[in-house]
């Protein structure tokens, strides 16, 4: 049976705080499950939508996408999975599984991407979600529900340009941004055996990020510590959305070198540099399938472990106010205390 009415949170218009929302819920399409969520991990993204970043959210708003939790319906289609099963979800819902992108099996850039979102209609922040069966993971089992949560979107986030551009055996790679995204980073990139720098503008998170396992550790306007790595990295992953100093940060890659960026700065480049050193810029968006299951299985195995805050989620402005002042150590996991969960 389908619960009678869902509860979540919802931003009613443009950057506001969110609402108590309650919704009919959605129909339940052949090849979907419905999840009842006991877990939802607190992105940036969530933040840019509610403040309309991307140009593309829709009002109400229920964000919300580093989902756990419990199959509660399956569609006549879906298969692989039962009712009880618990799941992982991330950013991405569904896909269209017919453009070229979702037939080479690189789903997360399909062609449909703006309504492949787990927001569509509603997203995490709530008491049940919907989405198709194939975008529902099963968790290695001894991976706890909050641990899985975070890696649904951040761990995927960064595993994949990790592995996908990594030029030699043993690179020396930039972390800019000790946040959600940046800690896991630094845990995945050390496990693959690079040699990381963090480069943070809070002094205050270096031992933490030593202890994540970056080799080195930078203060971003610390233009004397800046410049001592100048020609340094083969790569640099960029978390922040924040402002940065480009010249500074691109003179720090050595010729050659690649920019991957993961969070939505304003970006101010100087062709010289691109040009005379001959710099990759490249843009990732989350992960395919095939890498999501692939990291679910490699941060089991290598213990990759976020570190989690849990706080209710009927507490989720709070939540969304410490991700906002960069307070967040390192991710918000909301856990479901709202009516409804179980159903
Ligand atoms: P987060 O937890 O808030 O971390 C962002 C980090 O950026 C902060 O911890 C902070 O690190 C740094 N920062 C620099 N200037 C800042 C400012 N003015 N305000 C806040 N933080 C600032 O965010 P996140 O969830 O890791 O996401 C990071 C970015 O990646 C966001 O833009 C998000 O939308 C994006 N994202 C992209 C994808 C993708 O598929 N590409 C997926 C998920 C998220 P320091 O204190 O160390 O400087
Ligand atoms: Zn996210
Ligand atoms: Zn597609």
């Amino acid at each position: 049976m389908p619960p009678s009415t869902i509860l979540g949170y919802a931003a009613r218009a443009v950057g506001q705080p969110l609402e108590p929302f309650t919704y009919e819920p959605p129909q339940l399409g052949e090849h979907d499950v419905r999840v009842s969520v006991t877990h939802c991990g607190v992105c940036h993204t969530d933040i840019h939508a509610i403040d309309d970043y991307y140009g593309i959210t829709t009002y109400p708003f229920v964000p919300g996408h580093e989902i756990v939790g419990y199959v509660s319906a399956v569609g006549r289609e879906a298969s692989g999975l039962k009712e009880g099963d618990r799941v992982g979800i991330g950013w991405q819902g569904r896909s269209c599984m017919r453009c070229e992108w979702c037939l080479k099996g690189e789903e997360q850039l399909c062609m449909d991407i703006v309504q492949s979102g787990t927001w569509v209609p509603y997203g995490g922040f709530s008491s049940s979600v919907i989405v198709d069966s194939r975008f529902a993971y099963p968790l290695p089992e001894a991976m706890p529900s909050q641990v899985a949560a975070v890696l649904m979107c951040a761990g995927v986030t960064v595993y994949s340009p990790l592995r996908s551009y990594a030029a030699h055996p043993s690179p020396k790679i930039g972390i800019v941004g000790v946040g959600g995204l940046g800690h896991l980073a630094i845990q995945f990139a050390r496990v693959l055996g690079y040699e990381v720098t963090a480069i943070s503008s809070s002094p205050e998170k270096k031992e933490e990020a030593l202890a994540f396992g970056a080799d080195h550790f930078i203060v971003s306007d610390d233009r004397t510590g800046m410049r001592q790595v100048l020609f340094g990295f083969d790569l640099l992953l960029c978390t922040v959305s924040g402002r940065i100093d480009w010249e500074l940060l691109v003179n720090t890659l050595k010729k050659n070198g690649r920019l991957v960026l993961l969070g939505f700065p304003d970006v101010v480049l100087n062709s010289t540099d691109l040009v005379a050193h001959q710099l990759s810029i490249t843009g990732s968006f989350i992960g395919n399938r095939a890498r999501m299951r692939e990291m679910l299985s490699f941060a089991q195995a290598h213990g990759i472990t976020p570190a989690v805050e849990l706080m209710p989620m009927s507490r989720v402005n709070e939540a969304l106010q410490r991700v906002r002042e960069n307070k967040a150590r390192y991710r918000i996991v909301l856990v479901n205390d709202t009516v409804g969960v179980g159903i």
